[in-house]
């Protein structure tokens, strides 16, 4: 892995900056972007969000969230510098760079990834992307607030980072929180963040709307491979009759997860060019290696697959062979 010195020596040499992330970013994502475009932007850095997707309602607290519009889908002349956050994949990138041919940097957490960059800062040991970003800022100059005297600032970045890592950490309650992730939560209230607000606009600001379609959803639950894997199923038309055509669904994940001898959760969505899988892991069982047959990725406890063309009890069964395997 390269130095962190080496992205803030590139960042400090360019001249315009472009950052992207993901396609259907999560907390993670958007958190990074917005995290270190509130940062370059303080430093005086020409720089922007280059994305397909529009920010998700539920992540449009955060500073500088409207500038996450899908307007922008390539770089802008005279970019020298696209930063991709959390994104393992060139094909899932959010940004169209086939005109571009300046230099990208890489920083990700996958285990998955096929190292696109000119610079790749991948860390399988950080819990969210927004680790690495965390220590990006401070290396740009960002540290514990009465050292910079510009508190708000602080808090912009601060919320941004703290946003990813409470989302890909589950709240910290997943394996892949460390020492370091409570280390650096603990610097961010020290920049003067409001963690229970976080919390509550991530958490305790569902439309009516999505309840009841998780109501919908965890009604038709079903327990297969010796009740060890639960499996939740949307189809598109159920979407489309309670208007989240958009929405993200992945709360109910957890829900199927918390089932007393469940091991792995899987949710089958149904979208326009096939149907996408998601998948979660208790305790062992590597779900990345069972979303990889199929072309997808992520992380041992967490993975996701998109399989186009099939339908949704194709999608569920072609999974379910894989994980009959891995579970024995
Ligand atoms: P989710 O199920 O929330 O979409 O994703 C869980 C994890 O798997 C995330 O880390 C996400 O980046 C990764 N992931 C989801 N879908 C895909 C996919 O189609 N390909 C790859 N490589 N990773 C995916
Ligand atoms: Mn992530």
């Amino acid at each position: 892995m390269c130095n962190i010195k080496d992205i803030k020596e590139e960042i400090l040499l360019s001249k315009r900056i472009g950052l992207s992330f993901h396609t259907s970013p999560d907390g993670d994502a958007i958190g990074s972007a917005l995290g270190l475009l509130n940062a370059l932007r303080y430093l005086g850095k020409d720089s922007y969000i280059i994305s397909r997707d529009v920010i998700p309602d539920n992540l449009s607290y955060l500073s500088l969230a409207n500038d996450i519009d899908g307007s922008t889908v390539e770089p802008k002349a005279n970019t020298d510098l696209v930063i991709i956050l959390d994104c393992g994949n060139v094909e899932r990138i959010s940004a169209d760079l086939t005109n571009y041919n300046g230099k990208v940097i890489n920083i990700d957490h996958h285990i998955s990834n096929d190292k696109y960059g000119f610079i790749n800062y991948i860390d399988v040991t950080a819990a969210a992307t927004c680790e690495i970003i965390y220590l990006l800022v401070k290396e740009l100059g960002f540290y514990l607030k009465n050292e910079i005297d510009n508190q708000k600032s602080h808090v912009e970045i601060g919320s941004a980072i703290y946003t990813g890592i409470v989302t890909d950490t589950g709240s910290f309650r997943h394996s892949n929180v460390t020492k370091r992730t409570h280390n650096i939560v603990a610097e961010l209230v020290e920049f003067g963040i409001n963690s229970s607000k976080i919390h509550s606009n991530l958490f305790d600001n569902k439309p009516f709307e999505k309840v009841k379609l998780m109501g919908h959803v965890l009604s038709d639950i079903k327990l297969v491979l010796n009740n060890k894997v639960a499996v939740l199923e949307i189809e598109k038309k159920t979407l489309e009759e309670f208007n989240l055509l958009n929405t993200d669904t992945s709360d109910v994940l957890s829900v199927g997860l918390g089932i007393k001898g469940v091991e792995v959760c899987l949710l089958l969505k149904e979208v326009d060019d096939g149907v996408k899988a998601s998948l979660r892991s208790k305790n062992d069982i590597d779900v990345r290696k069972v979303a990889e047959v199929y072309g997808g990725g992520g992380h041992i406890k967490a993975a996701g697959v998109k399989q186009k063309n099939v339908s949704i009890s194709e999608a569920r069964e072609n999974l379910l062979k894989i994980l009959a395997q891995e579970i024995n």
